[in-house]
């Protein structure tokens, strides 16, 4: 049995009186594509945000890539240094609905930027890589563009680039799509398509592109108000699916 490279164990995580998170547990295996969907607040993107560190909770461990951090009970603070937490970051990057590329920081300048900084490349060799990057994404020839020069959907897929540049373990989209005028999707899903050919990346993906997850996803966790109500492969999920909260919420939304 493979290590998973993500377990969340027994998470809880309150906003507040509002539980979100109820000893919450879930197992990524290393490569593995993961869908979640589910019901406007059903807790998706705050998987997601524990696991980028962008948020603390309350109760239970998180463990990632083998390390691993606690909270305080109750208090909800970070118990792991920030030495710690910024170690756990650099093995998961995130992709925004909002791109959030630096707007004053050309289209290379904002994939560079991190790997120069955190992880110490040099200038030269982090350009390099980062024209690699966006050649990948179909971007090279807008390196010196602004943000603002670019459509949403070139925005998106510079962000995966910038993502990418960190060699992250795991990497994180939340409704990468969701901003974008609906002929610019489709760029942008095929870039994240040809991703989750990597073998040694595991995803992590908030959608709602239906369609686009069958396709992509080893599994399908269906949230229903913080939990995991169903889960299993696309195919049985989509098309079998046991539970009635997921008959519901696919029937409304296919
Ligand atoms: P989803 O991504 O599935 O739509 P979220 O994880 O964003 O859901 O939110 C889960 C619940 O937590 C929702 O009820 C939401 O209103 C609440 N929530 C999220 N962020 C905050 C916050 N910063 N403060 C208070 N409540 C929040
Ligand atoms: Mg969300």
């Amino acid at each position: 049995m493979t290590q998973p490279l993500i377990r969340f164990q027994d998470v809880t995580k309150r906003y507040g009186h509002l539980t979100v998170l109820d000893n919450f547990c879930f197992d990524v295996t290393p490569g593995e594509k993961v869908t979640l969907i589910g019901p406007s607040g059903s807790g998706k993107s705050t998987v997601l945000r524990i696991l980028m560190t962008l948020e603390p909770f309350q109760e239970g461990t998180l463990h990632l890539a083998g390390m691993s951090y606690h909270q305080d009970n109750g208090r909800g603070r970070f118990l792991a240094s920030e030495a710690h937490l910024r170690q756990i970051r650099t093995h998961v990057g995130m992709v925004f609905q909002s791109f959030n590329l630096f707007p004053h920081m050309t289209v290379l300048r904002n994939v560079v930027e991190a790997p120069t900084r955190v992880l110490g490349l040099g200038r030269a060799e982090a350009e390099c890589r980062g024209v690699d990057l966006l050649r990948m994404v179909g971007l090279s020839e807008k390196k010196d563009y602004y943000p603002s020069q670019l459509s949403g959907g070139q925005q998106q897929r510079v962000a995966i680039a910038r993502a990418l540049a960190m060699r992250p373990r795991v990497l994180l989209f939340d409704e990468p799509t969701s901003a974008l005028d609906p002929q610019l999707v489709g760029e942008v899903l095929g870039v994240i398509r040809d991703l989750a050919h990597e073998h040694d990346l595991t995803m992590l993906l908030v959608t709602h592109e239906m369609r686009f997850a069958r396709e992509v996803s080893d599994r399908v966790c269906f949230f229903d108000k913080g939990r995991i109500c169903e889960q299993g492969k696309p195919e049985d999920i989509f098309s079998a699916p046991k539970e009635d909260r997921t008959k519901e919420f696919l029937g409304s939304i296919l």
